[in-house]
């Protein structure tokens, strides 16, 4: 039977579509594959913040950070603490992965019209030694346009091989099963969904209309991870982050299912690093939801007092913004699956960021106008003013007394005593004129203010949490975000997966988060942020001029 493309994506997605679109530009016939409807095209990334890691860029320089290759290389492998055998891929694509984001990453980006906001983030800033977790410098570096400009240009030339003929979208197609013989590839067969014009985001109906199959020599997986599956994130939650959530809140759309993450598994796919997820503790029930159990992750500056479920305070270094999965390990250790932010109107106004292009109109409008508010504005951006009004999770009072007694009827634990918070945070106060501070928050607010980015936008000018003319007091629950899986399918450096026996499976390629973004796992346990949307592009782009080339 006579194939209906060389290679065949599994998955609209940004790794996807990289794929698809550099098998299209090498003269390859190409079908992407997707089960949700054309008005969902990009996947997550659409919905993404569009921060990418880039190292020594010219917006890092222009603002005095010196970044360098062999910096970013010890930052990378201090976060990843690979130390399995299986590990070997990964850690070969992390290293190839960093001299991309050092190298050509930005300008091959740049070519294509993607621009970047100048102010470059600081996310992840560790707080242990310098072999340890975190981003020495700021790297993040967010997408002018934010998620739906990354995914611009690779739609762009997506429709232009469309146009001719080269490249062929199958919405509402969903893949159940690899089309294999004798351990080859040879297509993918599933299931025709009913159309279905819901919006981008929104739950689509599974209604099954039809079947399909499709021939093609190889065929791509890039179908994303299991964020959207909170029975399959509790099933592989490992138990060094103590026991699974009872209650979470997800962060991306219920696409992301993980399905065909089995249906590759049961084909004989080798799936490593199961384990490894990346889950955010600053996560707030969106009051405006698109998706089931829809929540925001706050990007927290690093001001706010965070405090777990029982009112004590998280210890050095778990600070907003330093370790993510340190914070996850505390919190999943005292017994309670949330915990509290402390802060102030002023606080609030500077620091708070809401992840997602939705969340960021200024930055996803690419509106200079309404962006150059985020220094001058009287208030917190709109977006952030609407949770605080709106949010079943934020709390806001003008006394201690109130605030407590407020967040003690929202958990319904009771469990916060307000004498020991009101010890805590006038102790912390205390430090905040001390020019000889020891309190560790406190001295990276100093810090951070050191770095003009952060003072001009993202850190407030220091000040006693308990000062009425910076209030009133707000405070804010924070719940456990599903994100991003970090294990995925064990790839060569041209994307092959590898089969259970160790053998490359003739035809098949996997990119994006289903393969760990490179490699089963190119994070290893962490990530130093805005490497998702980079580990799409990078093993993306590999998939498809690899398959690409063996097309002949
Ligand atoms: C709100 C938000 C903010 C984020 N911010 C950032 C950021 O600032 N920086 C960063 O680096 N990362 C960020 N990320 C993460 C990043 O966006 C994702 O990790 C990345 O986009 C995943 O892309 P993907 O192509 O691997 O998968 P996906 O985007 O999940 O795409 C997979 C596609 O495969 C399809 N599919 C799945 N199974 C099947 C099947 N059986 N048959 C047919 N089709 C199937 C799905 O419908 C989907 O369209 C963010 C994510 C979210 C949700």
């Amino acid at each position: 039977m006579a194939d209906d493309a060389d290679v065949i994506v599994v998955g609209g997605g940004l790794a996807g579509l990289v794929a698809a679109t550099e098998i299209a530009d090498s003269g390859k016939r190409v079908i992407v594959v997707d089960q949700e409807g054309e008005q969902n095209l990009g996947g997550q990334a659409f919905w993404s913040f569009g921060g990418l890691f880039l190292v020594n860029s010219p917006e890092q320089r222009r603002l005095g950070i010196k970044d360098s290759h062999d910096l970013a290389l010890q930052d990378w492998m201090g976060t990843a603490g690979f130390d399995r055998d299986d590990d070997h891929w990964p850690k070969r694509w992390a290293e190839a992965y960093v001299a991309f984001a050092a190298g050509e990453k930005r300008e091959w980006l740049r070519a294509m019209g993607h621009r970047i906001f100048p102010v470059v983030g600081w996310a992840e800033r560790g707080g242990y030694d310098a072999m340890g977790h975190g981003n020495s410098v700021p790297r993040f570096h967010v997408t002018w346009g934010t998620g739906p400009g990354i995914v611009e240009p690779f739609e762009r030339r997506a429709r232009e091989a469309q146009s001719i003929g080269r490249l062929t979208f199958r919405f509402r197609h969903r893949v159940d099963a690899l089309v294999m013989t004798n351990g080859k590839i040879e297509g993918v067969g599933g299931a025709v969904l009913e159309p279905d014009t819901i919006e981008r985001g929104k739950s689509s109906s599974r209604m099954v209309v039809g079947d399909f199959t499709l021939r093609a020599p190889a065929v791509i997986v890039a179908s994303g991870g299991i964020g959207g599956n909170h029975d399959l994130v509790r099933q592989n939650w490992p138990k060094r982050l103590g026991e699974p959530p009872r209650h979470m809140i997800s962060g991306v759309p219920e696409h992301v299912d993980g399905r065909m993450i089995g249906i590759t598994e049961a084909a004989g796919a080798r799936l490593i690093n199961r384990d490894r997820m990346w889950h955010y503790v600053e996560g707030i029930w969106n009051w405006n939801p698109i998706w089931p159990r829809h929540g925001i992750r706050i990007l927290p500056g690093p001001s706010s007092m965070w405090f777990d479920a029982t009112g004590k305070r998280l210890p050095a270094p778990l600070f907003p913004g330093s370790d993510t999965l340190g914070q996850l390990h505390y919190i999943m250790g005292t017994g309670y699956d949330y915990s509290w932010f402390i802060l102030t109107q002023s606080i609030i106004k500077k620091e708070f960021a809401l992840s997602g292009s939705e969340q960021n109109p200024d930055l996803t409008g690419k509106s200079w106008r309404m962006t150059i508010k985020r220094a001058t504005n009287k208030g917190a951006p709109a977006p952030v003013e609407a949770f605080k009004e709106k949010g079943a999770d934020f709390i806001v009072r003008d006394n201690l007394a109130e605030l407590v007694s407020a967040m003690n009827a929202l958990s319904g634990d009771n469990l916060l005593v307000l004498e020991h918070i009101k010890a805590q945070i006038e102790a912390r106060d205390r430090e905040i004129a001390n020019p000889y501070v020891k309190d560790a928050q406190v001295m990276n607010i100093h810090k951070a203010r050191r770095y003009i980015g952060d003072k001009l936008i993202r850190t407030a000018s220091p000040h006693r949490i308990l000062d009425p003319g910076h209030g009133p007091l707000i405070a804010v629950k924070l719940n456990i975000l599903t994100r991003k899986t970090l294990g995925g399918f064990e790839t060569d450096l041209d994307s092959r997966v590898f089969g259970a026996d160790g053998q490359i499976i003739q035809g098949l390629y996997a990119a994006g988060e289903a393969a760990g973004f490179g490699g089963g796992g190119m994070h290893g346990y962490r990530s130093l942020e805005g490497t998702f949307l980079g580990g799409c592009l990078f093993s993306g782009r590999n998939a498809g001029r690899a398959a690409a080339k063996a097309a002949g």
